[in-house]
């Protein structure tokens, strides 16, 4: 948890360090190194002056800096703009001074808040371009720390004299062509009034795609809508006065540069009817960027692809080093997602010549479900690679309602009345251990319970990561006795030993 600080004006060394391991360097994408009074990249050695305190990062440039080819406009005398105090300060003032300017940006202040207020707290956010400050105040609130990033230096100058948030800030040049940052590494960005800038269609392209490598949840843009009031007058306009056409784009265009670029296009409300230039503000999403190859599917999901995306959750209902848990809709069912991430090379290539993890855990279950034995229904596993997590594993099952673990239940169940019922759980591991499933983690968080007041509960044996198959039953065997030692160790201070000679 990164404190706020009041009326910081300055970067100092520690701020920097702070988001150190997040840098790229613009130009040769390595990792950058911050020392006493110098930023320099670790590969092509390009060093980055830090004038006032703030970091000088952006790298000027258009299409051909990216690797295509470069075109008859570009951006580049815009980006030439405010790098004067003065001019940066002309600017912003405008924004206090003009009605229809004041007007649109408290629609933006409404906005924003709408949008954010949906999205949870988040760690680090970048506001590129900020300008000078313009909308700190609206974003500092969601975020602990705030990046305040803009191609011109004199519009941060500006920015860092004039606005004052309660959040902790960092300040920087940067261009949004080529952000410093590491692929999701920033939880969310916000881009206000720059696509509507951009003259050629591979700019806005290459700004969106900037956009969500750097994000981890989500990016908030505006654009000039194609199929705004304002520009179906001007393009009726311009067939008579053969007037240049606004660098607009349409929501379906927003979508597909989205998808192919690992994001969901959330909701776009629109941010002025006549006001202002931008007319929509998009919510993207970002996706956990997986290519997940399907291998086992139960016929009750049909997947139309044999790769599957995930989305990034709000919450995870686990969230370890190794194992990521969350609920996802699939094909309008409630599926509950597991990935194993970061696996290792040795791990990927012994698993693929003998058997996946989790394509052993979807046995198990199969198995358990066809014996009707209570279980989360499997659903399908898969593999692949992904942007944020490394080598993943993934299985879906059915989504369970209701339940509570076994753990959580025994907490609230009178010891004195309520005892027997675990006979019928206990039923259900000695019927597990005659199909020749040995669970090898049953304790009693690995069961889960739904407990309504008027009927019997039902046990639910899941998590079978550990399971191993016999080709017959295990039951008196060593195998099925840790099996019991280990839920009876778990149950120890709710049941009596009579509990377990009955089974
Ligand atoms: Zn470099």
């Amino acid at each position: 948890m990164i404190k706020p600080e009041t009326n910081k004006t300055k970067n100092s060394q520690e701020d920097l360090t702070l988001i150190a391991n997040m840098l790229q360097c613009p130009f040769c994408l390595a990792r950058i190194q911050i020392q006493e009074q110098t930023v320099r990249c670790t590969q092509c050695n390009n060093t980055y002056p830090v004038y006032q305190g703030v970091p000088l990062f952006a790298r000027a440039g258009s299409a051909d800096s990216w690797g295509q080819t470069r075109e008859q406009l570009t951006s580049e005398s815009y980006q030439q703009n405010y790098q004067e105090v003065q001019d940066a300060q002309d600017y912003n003032l405008k924004y206090q001074k003009y009605f229809l300017k004041r007007l649109s940006t408290k629609r933006e202040y409404r906005l924003l808040n709408q949008l954010l207020s949906r999205q949870g707290h988040c760690a680090t956010m970048l506001d590129l371009p900020c300008g000078g400050g313009r909308l700190s105040p609206q974003l500092a609130p969601f975020t602990d720390l705030l990046i305040e990033a803009d191609i011109a230096v004199g519009q941060i100058l500006y920015g860092k004299a004039n606005s004052h948030v309660p959040a902790r800030r960092i300040w920087m040049t940067a261009s949004a062509f080529h952000i410093p940052f590491q692929n999701s590494s920033i939880d969310a960005i916000v881009c206000i009034r720059l696509c509507h800038h951009l003259p050629m269609p591979t700019e806005r392209e290459r700004l969106l795609g900037e956009l969500l490598r750097v994000a981890r949840k989500f990016v908030i843009i505006s654009f000039f809508d194609y199929h705004s009031f304002k520009n179906t007058l001007r393009r009726m306009r311009s067939c008579l006065r053969h007037k240049k056409p606004k660098n607009t784009m349409t929501i379906q265009q927003i979508g597909e540069i989205a998808r192919k670029n690992g994001g969901e296009l959330v909701t776009y409300p629109s941010l002025s009817i006549i006001g202002s230039r931008p007319s929509l503000c998009i919510d993207c999403k970002k996706m956990i960027q997986a290519e997940i190859q399907i291998f086992a599917c139960n016929s009750s999901v049909k997947l139309v692809d044999s790769t599957l995306r995930f989305f990034y959750p709000e919450t995870f209902l686990k969230q370890e080093d190794e194992t990521l848990i969350w609920e996802q809709n699939i094909q309008d069912v409630e599926a509950i997602i597991k990935v194993y991430r970061h696996r290792s090379f040795l791990a990927r290539w012994r698993e693929k010549t003998f058997q996946f993890r989790v394509e052993r855990e979807l046995e198990a279950l199969s198995m358990l479900y066809q014996t009707n034995i209570p279980t989360s229904q499997p659903l399908f596993w898969g593999y692949g690679n992904c942007t944020q997590f490394g080598r993943i594993e993934a299985l879906a099952t059915r989504k369970i309602p209701n339940t509570i673990s076994l753990k959580e239940f025994l907490q609230k169940v009178d010891k004195k009345t309520d005892l027997l019922k675990l006979e019928i759980l206990f039923q259900h591991i000695r019927q597990m251990h005659e199909v020749g499933i040995y669970h090898g983690a049953l304790s009693p968080r690995n069961i889960l319970v739904t407990a309504t007041p008027a009927t019997l509960p039902t046990f639910y044996i899941i998590d079978m990561a550990q399971s191993i198959l016999f080709s017959k039953s295990i039951t008196g065997k060593k195998f099925a006795w840790h099996d019991l030692l280990h839920i009876a160790r778990g149950l120890k201070f709710y049941c009596s030993i009579s509990t377990f000679l009955l089974c």
